[in-house]
């Protein structure tokens, strides 16, 4: 057509070389009227500009803008940035007003003119500014209002005001202007003529919606009703599905108005939703009409109403009374700071909206605050009363003498418990006279806080007749007389007198040998722990024990498109509320709730339990409300509950509808775990990975008291139980409640050989609800009473370690018991270890949040890793004691080796560390302080570099050693810089699983955890002074350790730690941006054969036509159509003159503006 191949033009030489013939060819063309060029210094695009701006005749004009589409076209965005850069935007746009100024404008001039500047504006963010300057914008109006029966031209109008409303200021002047009401009614019914002028007017309609003001216009004028009308009207009509552009461009304005209020109001009231759902069933049957069914989804899930959550308040089912008066701690949930958000890990503030944050600006830079060590928060005076918790240092080991006989129970003062020895911090024994008054709420409240008689533990099952029927066949019994339900609870204190015997009979005859697990002791450790509702009653799982399943579990494959049909099922249920049952089941509040016999049971009064009301909504789907951290309105993630009265073979959605956190590794593999009584009393006691059609996003609840800027998300997943009339427990992860924990160090202490091991149990402090803090110390019994060996105790570094503040992140205990196991071992690296360290292991941080069903807080209702620079001493005991103990090992010279505190991430695969280093945190701070003279210890790598050859979960690449101002109240930043501890660590411990490794593609289980605090020991050996004395001893054989450097590249862990999820999670506020070459491809489409219609608009489209208008055009070219044949070939020519003189040189498209 045009002379030359498309793909074989290519342009050799720089605009800069054009210069001289270019003016020579106009000036021989068109004779002087074009001689006004610009210093001989600008470049030839220059010169091509300023002769636009100044050009007298059309012929001219044409030429020039000829010239500029075909250097446009044959390059890259680049070229048109370039263009940009010098002026072309501003040059265009004064060739615009000044022919489309005159009484009867030229369009052979004006619709190129249009077309290049809509390329060129849609690629130049302050076009519209320029074009307000230039006084083009109402202009363009004009020009439009003047040629709404004239297709071609108004197209062009439409798409330069489209690109005109990148700017609000336009985007408003050109609404003020009537544009608004003028381009509506370019908006017809279906229509499958002048469909790209159709298409442009929608388009432009959208843009101009990008103002609250012109929102509010065009929902007070009522248009969302007449854009409803007109999207059913071409959905119904395009039977041929030609005209998707159009139906997309509608829906990106209904997208537009519905980011306000009132405008999702009237598209509610419109029946907007109805309409939408209907049509996006159609949308699905057809594949061409794809394109239209996610944004349909948006729409819906961003107008459902807003419901509150069925609660009375939001505030946590379970209120403690603080000491010091009713409310010692503001209320967070009024706080309007959102930085209050907290997030899963360690730490800190991941919560908040993608893109929104900046790491950097979060770094510390102030090296005052990095390098000095800050006053101590408490007197000297007050330290020496730690010297308790260094047992070993005042022991006389006794017993080494009688070695002969290191199984004499006289031993056991080196590894005995003196909990009841050493008082409570007096806060908690001050509140445990007090604690008496009941609390005037219905709630539950501390007045139950006396420990429960346990000893009829026949309530353990209590809770599920059906667990009965199970516990009578796995006795072999002969089932009982038949009878009813109410009857059988008549019977039950007469059965509970035989429950003991009975469950002792079961656990011979079925209870597995689970290592360092004793039913009876952790029913016993049960009866002490103290909870606030006051539970009596013991999950199966904890008291049963449990094994890892046999073989791996890989994570779940995600279904396509899963997210978009629980929508739909979510969407029924506001279109056809008719069908939804809303009966609720279970009420943490509630004992006396009446439920039908056919529906699911729950429970969660039991430790580390937290569902608060299981809902009905379907015959099989349940949504369930997950309790808020005690004292507190939030923090939703963790739980923990039993579900019974089940039917085998049939898939069970469950909805948890109050998570709080924006995004989870549920939408990543990740599935939740079950655990079956049954399938435990048949041989395999496990926590199994289970649930298929498990994904996460944000739904359309909100808080019952309205609090601002809560979002919550639902997780939703399927279960189809094995066993009818089964007893299963689902939990978010591997519980590990705390009277597991105290359960499993008195088999620990069992277990352990005091003429060898120093082991000893001893309370930290007490807590809040008056539960203790355990703290242990394990390390080698010296190998004689000798002054040597006594000396090389009395001088062994300390480690110390301390998990699970978090009370959400289970994980950490999982880690943390495989650590302890380890310490105990006889393992011969366990034996270098002791003999090498002593170490402080403070399991569990936070008793009472684990107790309870926390997620994230203490009793207080705060974040206990969050109060380590000022810890309080009667709100925050056991961070106040970890800390005056850390201080004084610290002033007494001990200062530890190593602290590393456990967590769990929620949004990562792996495990990994965080520590901290100056170096490292005013290099990515891109600070300007010299780091040069900055002496720093490398030291703090040493620990990661080792667990990433011997650790298969650990990850290297995710550590980081940067240290953060939100983040400079954690255990790891203080202990870092208050207490002077180089390898100060949080260890992070995935929920997931891996994605390296020999993990990888695997969810992590229990065992895969423990490994991890084994192997965190091993790495330890890495930093021992004496490192080749133990690795010629015996280690070689053990770990390989080996010490050649590899040579890591740290790396920036903040980046997303996911790709984006193949589906939205937060309602998304817009249709897909329209793209720059959309627009090319209809402006050049547009223009196809342009010489033959020139005078053809009000005549017939061709087929040919058509298929453009679909939006599938096949000019994928930059290039237009729009210049007069003659015109375009001069052009050409020119350009091939000037590509002859140096075709020697081949330079590529991206050089031309050189
Ligand atoms: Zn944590």
């Amino acid at each position: 057509m045009f002379g030359y191949g498309r793909n074989h033009f290519t342009w050799n030489g720089t605009l800069r070389e054009l210069e001289g013939s270019y003016t020579a060819f106009c000036t021989e063309r068109s004779g002087p009227s074009m001689t006004t060029a610009p210093p001989s210094s600008s470049s030839g695009l220059e010169v091509l500009l300023s002769a636009l701006q100044n050009a007298g005749d059309v012929e001219s004009t044409l030429n020039i803008l000829s010239v500029l589409d075909e250097l446009l076209s044959a390059g890259t965005d680049r070229r048109i940035h370039y263009m940009i850069r010098k002026g072309g935007s501003e040059a265009l746009l004064t060739a615009l007003v000044n022919t489309g100024r005159s009484f009867s404008p030229n369009y052979t001039v004006l619709l190129p003119l249009l077309h290049l500047l809509a390329k060129v504006g849609h690629r130049d963010r302050r076009i519209g500014v320029k074009a307000e300057d230039a006084g083009a914008v109402r202009l363009t109006l004009n020009l439009l209002k003047h040629n709404v029966t004239h297709a071609r031209r108004a197209a062009a109008c439409l798409w330069v005001i489209q690109v005109f409303c990148s700017s609000v200021s336009t985007a408003n002047l050109i609404g003020e202007s009537h544009g608004l009401d003028v381009i509506y009614h370019l908006i017809p019914q279906y229509t499958t003529t002048h469909l790209h002028t159709v298409k442009a007017a929608v388009n432009a309609f959208a843009a101009l919606l990008c103002t609250k003001a012109n929102v509010c216009s065009a929902v007070s004028k009522g248009y969302i009703s007449g854009l409803l009308r007109l999207y059913e009207d071409w959905h119904s009509k395009d039977t041929q599905h030609v005209a998707v552009a159009v139906r997309h461009a509608l829906l990106r304005c209904l997208h537009k108005i519905t980011d306000s209020a009132a405008g999702r109001q009237a598209l509610l009231s419109q029946g907007g939703i109805k309409l939408l759902y209907q049509t996006t069933q159609m949308c699905l049957l057809s594949k061409s009409l794809e394109s239209l069914v996610e944004p349909s989804v948006q729409l819906m899930r961003k107008c459902l109403p807003k419901t509150p959550l069925p609660l009375t308040s939001d505030q946590s089912a379970y209120t403690f009374p603080l000491p010091g008066g009713p409310r010692a701690v503001p209320d967070m949930d009024v706080a309007p700071d959102d930085s209050s958000e907290e997030s899963d890990d360690e730490e800190a503030e991941d919560n908040q909206e993608e893109g929104s944050r900046d790491y950097d600006d979060d770094l510390e830079i102030d090296l005052t605050k990095l390098r000095l060590r800050p006053d101590p928060d408490r007197p000297k005076e007050l330290l020496p009363q730690y010297s308790r918790l260094c047992p070993e240092l005042s022991h006389n080991f006794e017993e080494l003498d009688l070695s002969s006989e290191p199984e004499d129970s006289s031993t056991a003062s080196s590894s005995s418990s003196d909990e009841e020895s050493v008082p409570l911090n007096s806060f908690s024994s001050r509140r445990r006279c007090s604690d008496s008054s009941p609390s005037s709420s219905g709630k539950h409240s501390a007045a139950q806080l006396e420990p429960r008689d346990f000893h009829s533990h026949s309530s353990i099952f209590s809770s599920s007749p059906s667990f009965r029927n199970m516990v009578r066949e796995a006795r072999e019994d002969p089932p009982p007389v038949q009878r009813g339900d109410e009857e059988d609870d008549d019977e039950e204190g007469e059965e509970e007198s035989h429950h003991s015997a009975m469950i002792d009979r079961l656990l011979e005859r079925h209870g597995a040998c689970i290592p360092h697990h004793e039913p009876k002791l952790y029913r016993s450790a049960a009866t002490k722990t103290k909870s606030i509702p006051g539970f009596s009653i013991l999950a199966f799982p904890d008291f049963w024990g449990h094994l890892p399943p046999p073989g791996h579990e890989p994570m779940a494959p995600r279904k396509p498109n899963i997210q978009r049909q629980k929508v739909f099922e979510d969407v029924q249920r506001f279109l056809n509320s008719d069908d939804i049952v809303n009966h609720v089941v279970f009420d943490l509040e509630d004992d006396s709730l009446q439920r039908p016999s056919d529906s699911l049971r729950f429970f969660s009064k039991f430790e580390c339990g937290n569902l608060r009301k299981a809902i009905q909504v379907r015959r099989y789907e349940y949504d369930l409300i997950l309790n808020a951290d005690a004292n507190c309105s939030q923090h939703n993630q963790w739980f923990y509950f039993e579900v019974s009265n089940m039917v085998a073979d049939i898939p069970y959605r469950f909805n948890v509808i109050n998570c709080e956190k924006s995004n989870s590794q549920f939408n990543y593999g990740m599935q939740p775990v079950l655990y079956s009584v049954r399938e435990a009393l048949e041989g395999r006691p496990q926590w199994v990975r289970t649930g298929t059609e498990v994904c996460y996003f944000r739904n359309h609840f909100c808080p019952v008291q309205g609090r601002r800027r809560t979002a919550f998300y639902t997780l939703t997943f399927t279960i189809t139980f094995k066993h009818n009339e089964d007893v299963c427990y689902l939990a978010y992860h591997y519980p590990y409640p705390y009277s597991a924990l105290k359960a499993h160090l008195t088999v620990l202490q069992k277990s352990v050989d005091p003429a060898k091991l120093f082991f000893q149990q001893q309370i930290l402090c007490g807590t809040l609800a008056g539960n203790s803090c355990p703290v242990v110390t394990i390390t080698a019994c010296p190998a004689s009473r000798a002054w040597k060996d006594m000396h090389q105790l009395r001088n062994r570094p300390c480690i110390v370690l301390t998990g699970r503040v978090h009370p959400g992140e289970s994980n950490a205990s999982w880690v943390m018991k495989g650590t302890l196991e380890f310490l105990c071992s006889s393992d011969p690296v366990a034996q270098s270890l002791r003999e090498a360290f002593v170490f402080k292991i403070i399991p569990m941080l936070n008793p009472d949040g684990v107790i309870n069903g926390t997620n994230r807080c203490d009793l207080n209702g705060e974040d206990l890793n969050r109060q380590w620079c000022k810890p309080d001493p009667i709100l925050s005991p056991t961070i106040y004691h970890t800390k005056g103990f850390l201080y004084y090992l610290n002033s007494t010279g001990r200062t530890p080796r190593v602290f590393c505190d456990y967590h769990g991430h929620s949004r990562k695969k792996n495990v990994f560390l965080y520590g901290c280093s100056v170096k490292e945190t005013l290099w990515q701070s891109g600070s300007t302080v010299d780091t040069v003279g900055l002496k720093e210890d490398p030291g703090y790598r040493t620990i990661p570099k080792t667990l990433d050859r011997i650790a298969p979960a650990f990850s290297f690449n995710s550590c980081n050693y940067l240290v953060e101002k939100s983040r400079s109240a954690t255990a790891r930043v203080v202990v870092w810089r208050e207490i002077g501890v180089l390898r100060s660590y949080t260890m992070e411990s995935t929920y997931n699983g891996c994605d390296q490794g020999i993990y990888k593609g695997l969810q992590i289980g229990t065992r895969e955890l423990q490994e991890m605090g084994v192997k965190f020991c091993q790495s330890l050996l890495s930093v021992t002074k004496d490192m080749k004395t133990l690795y010629s001893k015996r280690l070689i054989s053990h770990i390989d350790l080996d010490h050649s450097i590899l040579d890591h590249k740290s790396h920036n862990c903040f980046e997303d730690d996911e790709p984006p999820c193949v589906e939205e999670i937060e309602y998304s506020t817009d249709c897909p941006a329209l793209k720059g070459t959309d627009l090319d491809s209809d402006v050049n489409s547009n223009m196809a054969n342009a010489d033959e219609e020139e005078e053809g608009d009000k005549g017939h489209r061709g087929e040919k036509h058509r298929v453009g208008s679909t939006g599938q055009s096949q000019q994928s070219s930059l290039k237009s159509h729009l210049f007069p044949h003659q015109i375009r070939q001069t052009s050409i020519e020119a350009l091939n003159e000037k590509r002859q003189t140096c075709n020697a040189v081949s330079l590529t498209n991206g050089q031309i503006f050189s």
